[in-house]
């Protein structure tokens, strides 16, 4: 098979070969599972996707921030390979193997401070925050949870709960878990002017303390900047001043590093950035370059506070998805990812902004590395727009570039490229956004 180096639209999008086979799917697969775009992928590479007509799209999605390294990486898929062809299952829980212990020892060392630290691995990063609220309770002996507007932390049922957004991740599923308890976070686009991060703090700290109580607190959970939420980068201060009350009162400070993590944001972990150090870290997606694997990595007091056979699962872990990991950091390591990642935000971001002065459609321009978003308002003003992000979303499907939106207000476009993406692929997909934002404005 020969590698393709760039975008090519041999068909519309989707093709009739990807629309016979969403005929297929829609008679076998649940509708409550939706597709961004409808493209059937036979084969990626890099920041490349090629799909079932012979198409080849530029992926500034990654999977949802999860092939950091890129598509097929070498180092992943020769690991994967080597270690699929010795063992594929045991279950850690049964016999252990070295793969798991390294993946640990690898967490160890990145995630922030310099503290003894312990890791259990899990399969999806619900599992990992679920766990670590499960770690925080057992060690502080209390029961409530602590979490912001706009947070997202997955799927499962104690996650919905500390979702923030009914539709479409909760509406109908409940009855919810019990004591978990939200408050306003941070979001500078729609605070009020000039608002700082410490005042943030302050106001999400009045209402834990009036509203919960600070020794009935076990864990704040929180992403450092909010994924599925909008790409909202807390106000400086925010983060640190949180940190400050949590040690000061006992509660864990739980950080869902999930989207964040690996490099994303242009140091391993988003926390770095202002020097926070959480009591644990939340951590998948971009750890295993797509094979599931999910961690909670954090002080040794709390996790070896749940006793033996507490925590677990009997796919956590899995050799393979561990040698993915391995070989996924190994990438990260040996091609400074983290630079690449800072990188593709100097590159993206002026040319977000000048289109933002441009065609006055985004109203706010924002990102950390490679974690970039516009979001898209009614001209003049702060009211979200959702129709103009899918229409903007749509247009670069349909010429060959996946774009992701997110946002409470589903009108923030996101940006994830692999961080691995060659400068001229990066370059092209942003012609394309460009060109599109534009026929928006133009409407
Ligand atoms: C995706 C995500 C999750 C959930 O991870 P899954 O692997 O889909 O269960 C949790 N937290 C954040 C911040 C995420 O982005």
């Amino acid at each position: 098979m020969t590698a393709t180096t760039h975008r090519r639209l041999r068909t519309e999008i989707p093709g009739p070969a990807s629309r016979a086979l969403q005929r297929r799917r829609a008679r076998a697969v649940a509708a409550g599972l939706s597709s961004v775009l409808p493209v059937y992928v036979t084969s990626a590479e890099g920041g490349l996707l090629t799909d079932a007509d012979g198409n080849t799209l530029i992926d500034l999605g990654s999977g949802i921030a999860v092939t950091n390294v890129g598509h097929s990486a070498p180092a992943v898929v020769d690991r994967v390979r080597e270690q699929a062809g010795r063992f594929t299952h045991t279950c850690f829980m049964v016999a252990p193997y070295e793969g798991y212990v390294r993946v640990c020892e690898e967490l160890a060392e990145l995630t922030p401070g310099e503290h003894e630290k312990r890791s259990v691995l899990f399969n999806s990063g619900a599992e990992a925050v679920e766990n670590a609220v499960k770690i925080a309770r057992v060690a502080t002996g209390r029961q409530a949870v602590v979490v912001f507007d706009h947070a997202y932390h997955g799927r499962t049922n104690l996650t919905m709960a500390l979702t923030a957004k009914s539709v479409p991740y909760k509406h109908g599923f409940g009855p919810f878990a019990p004591e978990v308890y939200r408050v306003p976070g941070s979001y500078p686009f729609r605070d009020a002017p000039g608002r700082t991060g410490e005042q943030a703090a302050a106001a999400a700290i009045d209402r834990i303390e009036k509203q919960v109580g600070a020794d009935a607190v076990a864990a704040v959970v929180i992403e450092p900047v909010q994924g599925e939420g909008g790409f909202v980068e807390p106000a400086p201060g925010f983060l640190p001043a949180l940190s400050r009350w949590c040690t000061r009162h006992g509660v864990v400070l739980v950080a869902d590093e999930v989207q964040t993590g690996f490099c994303r944001t242009g140091d391993w972990f988003a926390c770095e950035h202002e020097n926070v150090i959480p009591d644990l870290v939340a951590t998948a997606k971009g750890i295993a370059a797509g094979l599931p694997l999910a961690a909670v990595t954090g002080r040794a007091e709390l996790l070896d506070a749940v006793p033996p056979g507490g925590l677990g699962g009997t796919y956590g872990g899995n050799p393979v998805a561990c040698a993915a990991a391995l070989g996924a950091i190994e990438t990260m390591r040996a091609d400074d990812l983290a630079g690449a990642a800072r990188g593709i935000g100097g590159t993206v971001l002026p040319r977000l902004r000048a289109l933002a002065a441009e065609t006055g459609v985004i109203g706010d321009v924002r990102g950390r590395g490679a974690m970039l978003a516009a979001e898209f308002v009614v001209p003049g003003g702060t009211e979200p727009d959702p129709a103009a992000a899918g229409r903007v979303a749509a247009a670069c499907h349909a010429a060959g570039v996946v774009v992701l939106t997110c946002g409470t207000y589903g009108n923030v476009l996101r940006l994830l490229p692999p961080l691995s993406l060659p400068a001229d692929l990066l370059d092209e997909g942003l012609s394309v956004l460009e060109h599109a934002v534009r026929q928006e404005a133009a409407r």
